[in-house]
């Protein structure tokens, strides 16, 4: 008999941390999560090139393990073939096209593309995929989650909601409940966007790097997919534009995303003109600039939660340990 039921809304890393402790400490675990397949940020884009299908990791780029829980879940993920070392030239050049290598330190990414990492954790668990949830109703003991379409599920003792904090104001301003304290944490959040553009080339183009922290420009990061384990098809490279430059032109027609950070790819590093197949991807809410800093909050009646990156930085690391303190809250 599982001791409770759990939603958990949102399958990201966060949420996959939050179940799987709540799994493990005996409750039965629902998670719903909008997208079509398991990834959240940590996500690989499938396309047809004229070269064949070709697989961008649009989101993030390397996942770095530094405390003892992420480790083990790591190196789980790499024993089950999921995850790999990447072991690759990384550099960071500035405006002046200094060139200095990255420090060294175990960088990971999913095999065959990063969110095979998140389809690991998420083994064995029910994931109902495309069930954006809107609001919940109820309360606690009996909380229901309404999905878009107007579909309810429920009975669930607590809500975990995982997702990013411009989404959970969302949700938690429709349901009924006192969630003040943790919308105005919400509300005082910053992630910050990314556009990304992803490239297939039609010849192997060599820069001297397989991925690049850059300075000075429009670009905040390039990188080369076939350095990585298990890659196959194309030629194919990710380029991200800063912080800045992707706020500055969030609304900007994708064309003319293409446009730019490929010319100034070109400019500083000889990226060919023209790929065979281009496309951009904006990130509206990309990576955690400001946080409250503490790993998850819960509303007055302890029963619905919140938990994500975006309450401790930028990381998917963080996400992860977010996750896994909102389960150990939810689970006691
Ligand atoms: C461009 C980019 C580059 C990055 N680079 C790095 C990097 O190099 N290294 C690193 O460690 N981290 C990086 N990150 C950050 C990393 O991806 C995140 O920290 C991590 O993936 C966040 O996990 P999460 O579970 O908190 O959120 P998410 O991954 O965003 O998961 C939230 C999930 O909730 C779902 N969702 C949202 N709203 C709803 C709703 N209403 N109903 C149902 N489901 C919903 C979404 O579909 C999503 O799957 C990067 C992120 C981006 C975008």
């Amino acid at each position: 008999m599982a001791k409770g039921r759990i939603a958990i809304v949102g399958a990201g890393l966060a949420g996959a941390a939050c179940a799987r402790g709540l799994t493990h400490a005996g409750h039965a675990c629902v998670l719903f999560d909008k997208g079509r397949g398991p990834g959240g940020r940590l996500s690989t884009r499938r396309v047809e090139t004229p070269l064949g299908e070709a697989r961008f990791d649009h989101g993030a780029q390397f996942i770095t393990a530094r405390g003892d829980a992420f480790s083990a879940f790591m190196q789980e993920a790499r024993d089950a073939g999921a995850a790999a070392s990447w072991q690759a030239r990384l550099v960071s050049i500035d405006r002046a096209g200094n060139v200095e290598p990255l420090r060294s330190e175990d960088r990971w990414v999913g095999v065959p593309g990063m969110n095979a990492i998140v389809k690991h954790a998420l083994g064995g668990l029910d994931v109902r995929f495309g069930a954006r949830v809107t609001h919940l109703s109820g309360g606690p003991g009996r909380w229901s989650v309404v999905l878009e379409d107007g579909e309810r599920e429920g009975p669930f003792d607590a809500v975990a909601v995982a997702i990013p904090p411009e989404q959970m104001i969302e949700l938690l301003a429709r349901t009924d409940g006192d969630f003040s304290s943790q919308i105005a944490e919400a509300n005082a959040a910053v992630i910050g966007p990314c556009q990304a553009v992803m490239a297939a080339l039609d010849a192997p183009f060599d820069p001297g790097f397989d991925g690049a922290k850059l300075y000075g420009g429009a670009l905040a990061w390039m990188a080369r997919m076939g350095s990585r384990p298990g890659r196959t098809g194309p030629e194919s490279w990710i380029l991200h534009a800063t912080t800045g430059w992707s706020a500055r032109y969030l609304e900007a027609n994708a064309d003319d995303v293409v446009r730019n950070l490929l010319e100034e790819a070109h400019i500083r590093f000889g990226f060919p003109a023209r790929p065979v197949w281009s496309s951009a991807h904006r990130w509206r809410y990309a990576l955690s600039e400001k946080a409250p800093a503490t790993p998850f909050a819960l509303d007055e009646t302890g029963t619905v939660g919140c938990a994500g990156d975006w309450r401790l930085g930028g990381r998917a690391e963080l996400a992860w340990d977010s996750g896994t303190a909102l389960g150990q809250a939810l689970a006691r």
